[in-house]
């Protein structure tokens, strides 16, 4: 019977971030797995920023250098408007290094925020790159020995053996449908054709298989099964799920048919010089009405067509089984109750139904305080459940990370940047137990993975907090919160894990 030192379930960036960073601490004997049935091009473009490229440069430097090489490419190689092919109709090319500008409605400037890396580098010492989900996971994973990271192995259930000193995790291959509502968009076709995620429902051909380790790292992002099994029968059970967090998006991957005099209207009162802009009610404050919460993105995609993600708060249901036309028909209702400016509500009146994208945005919440505000926690036994609650991160040989842990909307842009945090602090830890020959010490490793918690939890009710607030926020919040996040020093981090 084989024992791995350590299991990772979830070859996402998180997972494969902490697989290097225990090889990189002399941790070899690891498995990685997931349930993709292959790894193929999924997901979407991410920003990392300063934090979360230094907790990468922390954990293996490689993998530092090569997503920074990606990422710089990223910027250079996205469509610019100087296509010589280009007719006259389309919005006019930007000339100045891109940048990432917020409008109110009347077409003025909030903020801008340049995208370059150098720019970021200069203001807090490190960089920032955009670079695609799937990229981000291919350059990880090949950094990884081949055998060391199986997919079509979709963790079902983790039993801990005390009798083994491990923990059992139980896979199963072969699976029929894949759905990963919670880290890919949906377009409206394929949201009615979702197989349902049910792990009763294994076909015929799948074919089940054990693994052992010493420790398991979760993470199997925010949707995590193995958050639910640790969650059973606990006083957690409520939250085994990710919640809903009351935001969603809807979107139209691209628009071809618009007149002249509309792209020119959008083109000088939002696009400007500009390739993507966001464009929200800046009059709006923390009591305001929440269907004034309406952001939109707008951009400029490859031979000049538009896009646009509108952000909304709204209920969930409204969602649900919706045809691109209703989507559409629901995007106009919700920029006309925000008193959207007219040419933006034109803009969404012209998509292709075929082209509409829908998501909800989930929440795994780092610190359960206030039940008012969380609708799931309102029936709650007050007795069982005190006001303020932290879902568990561990239990017994078991650890959560990166999105299992503590997924949220991106509106931050901080999800893969704060699990490179994690996987920094969780590696470092494991590598201190391997170090003292603590793997069958079952108190030297809860003190270890408290240790993970009591300094990431903290830091992560903030940015969950910031991720849902940060529309009403002056520029003095911008920049404390910015310089707060962006300048974190790793050095006396890791000294604290000591
Ligand atoms: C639209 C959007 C934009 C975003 N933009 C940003 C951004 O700009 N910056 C940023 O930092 N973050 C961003 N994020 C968040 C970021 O994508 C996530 O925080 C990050 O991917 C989390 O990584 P993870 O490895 O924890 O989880 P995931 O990326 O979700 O990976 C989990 C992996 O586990 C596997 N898995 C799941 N269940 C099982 C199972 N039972 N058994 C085996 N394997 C399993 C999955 O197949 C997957 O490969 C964005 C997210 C979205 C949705």
């Amino acid at each position: 019977m084989h024992i791995y030192d350590v299991l990772v379930v979830g070859a996402g960036p998180i997972g494969l971030a902490t697989a290097l960073g225990l090889r990189q601490r002399g941790i070899e004997n690891i498995l990685v797995i997931d349930q993709t049935r292959a790894f193929r091009q999924v997901g979407q473009v991410i920003d990392l920023l300063p934090n979360g490229l230094n907790a990468l440069k922390y954990i293996d430097l490689k993998a530092y250098e090569e997503v920074k090489k990606k990422g710089m490419s990223f910027l250079s190689s996205t469509p610019s408007n100087d296509n010589a092919n280009q007719t006259t109709q389309k919005p006019k090319s930007p000339k100045t290094s891109p940048e990432w500008v917020q409008k109110n409605f009347k077409g003025e400037r909030i903020r801008a925020t340049p995208l370059s890396y150098d720019h970021w580098f200069q203001q807090y010492g490190e960089g920032r790159v955009s670079i695609a989900w799937y990229d981000l996971q291919t350059i990880l994973r090949n950094l990884l020995p081949e055998d060391s990271v199986k997919a079509n192995h979709r963790c079902i259930n983790v039993v801990y053996e005390p009798e083994y000193k491990c923990v059992r995790v139980d896979c199963v291959s072969h699976l029929g449908g894949e759905q990963n509502p919670y880290a890919h968009w949906e377009n409206a076709q394929n949201h009615e054709n979702a197989q349902p995620e049910n792990l009763e429902i294994i076909s015929q051909q799948s074919e089940t298989k054990s693994f052992r380790a010493k420790l398991v790292v979760a993470a199997d992002g925010i949707n995590s099964t193995v958050r639910r099994i640790l969650y059973k029968n606990t006083p957690y059970q409520a939250f085994a799920r990710p919640e809903y967090s009351g935001f969603a998006a809807v979107g139209c991957q691209g628009i071809s048919e618009v007149s002249n005099k509309l792209l020119t209207e959008l083109n000088e009162k939002f696009f400007e010089n500009s390739r993507i802009v966001t464009i929200f009610n800046d009059e709006i404050s923390r009591d305001s009405d929440c269907m004034k919460q309406v952001w939109m993105m707008l951009f400029q995609r490859k031979g000049g067509q538009l896009g646009y993600i509108i952000h909304l708060a709204l209920p969930l249901d409204s969602l649900k089984h919706k045809s691109g036309t209703a989507l559409i028909d629901l995007a106009l209702l919700s920029l006309e109750k925000a008193n959207f400016p007219t040419c933006l509500k034109q803009l969404v009146s012209l998509s292709p139904p075929a082209n509409m994208l829908q998501r909800p945005y989930y929440i795994h919440r780092a610190m359960i305080s206030d039940r008012l505000q969380f609708p799931s926690t309102a029936n709650l036994n007050l007795d069982t459940h005190p006001l303020e609650m932290q879902p568990a991160w561990k239990a017994q040989r078991v650890v959560l990370v990166g999105d299992a842990a503590h997924g949220m909307p991106p509106f931050m842009a901080q999800g893969a940047n704060q699990g490179f945090e994690d996987a920094l602090a969780i590696a470092t830890l494991i590598a201190n137990i391997k170090d003292k020959h603590d793997w069958d010490n079952t108190q030297a490793i809860s003190e270890a993975f408290d240790k993970y918690e009591h300094l990431r939890r903290p830091f992560m009710v903030d940015i969950q907090k910031a991720t849902l607030e940060r529309l009403y926020w002056s520029d003095k919040e911008w920049q404390d919160y910015s310089q707060k996040l962006y300048r974190r020093n790793f050095n006396k981090l890791l000294e604290t894990l000591q």
